[in-house]
């Protein structure tokens, strides 16, 4: 307490120069933090206090810069009480604090999230009994023990060039956090969620490429759970599970996509478990994206989802029209266009969950204002987005879509076309009638053909079930949206 009055004389009796505000301020704040390290967990303090800096101390007032907006929000809904607290502890109860947020850019300064990842994992695998694998054993198994690792990363997808936008700010943030200390924070497995074309791709492996370009490690990998499943199944047959096994354990930063196809797959899910928890238990980082939060991927063993909520899950949602407009600007002008603001805003409103979509209706129109050398107009814009969106419906089938609808809602697939009025088989079908309205070209009376030689009459109904229960019940809403991102992914 003597360290107190010091402080507060100095800043009373001598208005100080900068340099002593900002002295006192680190060593009231080291103070401070020697205290929060007997509160919170040593992860914590890794994650959310070391990252802060004291900045200045003024007439009771303490500074403390954080890192990010993110950042200073997931401290106010977690720990600000705590940290007023504690520094009134150490500078009197009529002290308080001031928060100042970086800039939250891409490419923030080196040192203000200092990785310690490639020491502190050796540490471990050097000092940690149960650490799975021996130290060497991964570079050995490797095959290519000093070159780098193919990454499989695309460049193309960085933050530099993703559009932020509520849809996706907790995403993008946490997504930074992790990409400016991989394995070091507590967002570990980081699993990203949302529909197709949203920028879960994209995101995951902005993070790889960011990890790389800063050096905050050094073998970083992406594997989509498709490209895994088969490598593992190839390993099986070639005898070589072990070199499988050893060169997944042997990554810095592992990045998973869609692992929803990992449904199913219980020898895959078993030998990926092991992985991840041997990563985890090296402190390095795991990155993961699903189509569905974690709790609803249907096919997953009960352990693995557990995994896989240990750390931080985030959504990416549908952009709304400003996001759209920005994504549409921004991607213009990376291809030396300009639109005119009537075009961009048709084009936002129109083509509205999907950003693969929008960017397929900027490439067509574009190569149709060339191609036939044609102003880019409103008209043309027209033309494209019903030849965009139409082309989904013209690859689909009938029977594409009984038989998504009866895999996800798992019921066998022939009762749609039977007579039997279960209920749930009543549900199903008016469901799978609705999405074969919605996605094909097909006639009322085609589609009914298709069910059993139902009438026109009984796909209405169904139609206009299905829109009811959609507008009053949101859980329904989303089954049908999720039901329909997947048909049209695999379309
Ligand atoms: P998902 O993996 O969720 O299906 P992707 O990451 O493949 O989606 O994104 C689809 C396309 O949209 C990609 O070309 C990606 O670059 C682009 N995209 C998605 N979100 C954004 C964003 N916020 N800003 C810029 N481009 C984006
Ligand atoms: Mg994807």
């Amino acid at each position: 307490m003597g360290e107190v009055r010091n402080i507060s004389e100095s800043t009373a009796v001598a208005p100080t120069i900068v340099e002593d505000t900002k002295e006192s301020a680190q060593r009231a704040w080291a103070e401070c933090l020697d205290i929060l390290r007997t509160r919170v967990s040593a992860q914590s303090i890794k994650t959310w206090f070391e990252p802060i800096s004291a900045t200045s101390l003024d007439a009771g007032t303490l500074t403390l810069e954080v890192p990010s907006q993110f950042f200073y929000e997931w401290l106010e809904e977690h720990y600000t009480s705590l940290i007023l607290e504690t520094v009134t502890s150490v500078l009197g109860t009529t002290a308080s604090v001031r928060y100042l947020i970086q800039e939250d850019e891409p490419d923030p300064e080196p040192a203000l999230l200092t990785s310690q990842m490639p020491a502190r994992s050796r540490d471990m695998a050097l000092t940690d009994g149960n650490a799975v694998l021996p130290l060497d054993q991964p570079r050995q198994s490797a095959g290519l023990p000093q070159k780098p690792i193919a990454t499989f990363l695309n460049p193309r997808y960085t933050f530099h060039n993703f559009i932020k936008g509520d849809s996706n700010q907790l995403a993008r943030a946490a997504a930074l956090a992790v990409a400016n200390n991989p394995g070091g924070t507590s967002f570990n497995p980081l699993l990203l969620y949302g529909g197709v074309g949203l920028g879960k791709t994209h995101l995951i492996q902005a993070i790889g490429n960011h990890v790389l370009a800063n050096n905050k490690a050094r073998r970083v990998m992406y594997v989509s759970s498709e490209k895994f499943t088969v490598e593992f199944v190839d390993a099986i047959q070639s005898d070589t599970i072990s070199e499988f096994s050893s060169f997944y354990r042997s990554l810095d930063v592992l990045i998973v996509d869609d692992i929803q196809f990992f449904s199913g797959k219980e020898k895959t899910q078993d030998n990926f478990f092991h992985t991840f928890n041997a990563l985890h238990q090296l402190g390095k980082q795991i990155i993961l994206s699903a189509d569905k939060p974690p709790k609803e991927l249907k096919g997953l063993g009960e352990r693995l989802i557990s995994r896989f909520q240990w750390g931080l899950t985030a959504d990416i949602q549908p952009p709304d029209l400003e996001t759209r407009i920005a994504i549409l600007r921004k991607k213009s002008t990376d291809d030396g266009i300009e639109l005119g603001q009537d075009v961009i805003e048709f084009l936002a409103s129109h083509v509205t969950t999907n950003i693969r979509e929008l960017e397929g209706c900027l490439i067509t129109l574009l190569a149709r204002a060339s191609l036939e050398n044609k102003d880019i107009d409103v008209e043309l814009a027209k033309t494209v987005v019903r030849i965009v969106l139409g082309e989904v419906r013209t690859h689909l089938t009938i029977e594409d879509i009984q038989r998504s609808v009866c895999n996800f809602l798992n019921i066998p697939e022939e009762l749609v076309r039977a007579k039997t009025r279960k209920q749930e088989i009543v549900s199903a079908r008016q469901i799978a009638m609705y999405l074969s309205k919605e996605l094909t070209n097909c006639s009322l009376k085609t589609i009914g053909l298709h069910f059993g030689g139902r009438d026109h009459s009984t796909v209405i109904h169904a139609y206009q079930t299905v829109e009811d229960l959609s507008s009053t019940d949101p859980n329904y809403r989303s089954t049908i949206q999720q039901i329909r991102s997947r048909i049209e992914r695999h379309a």
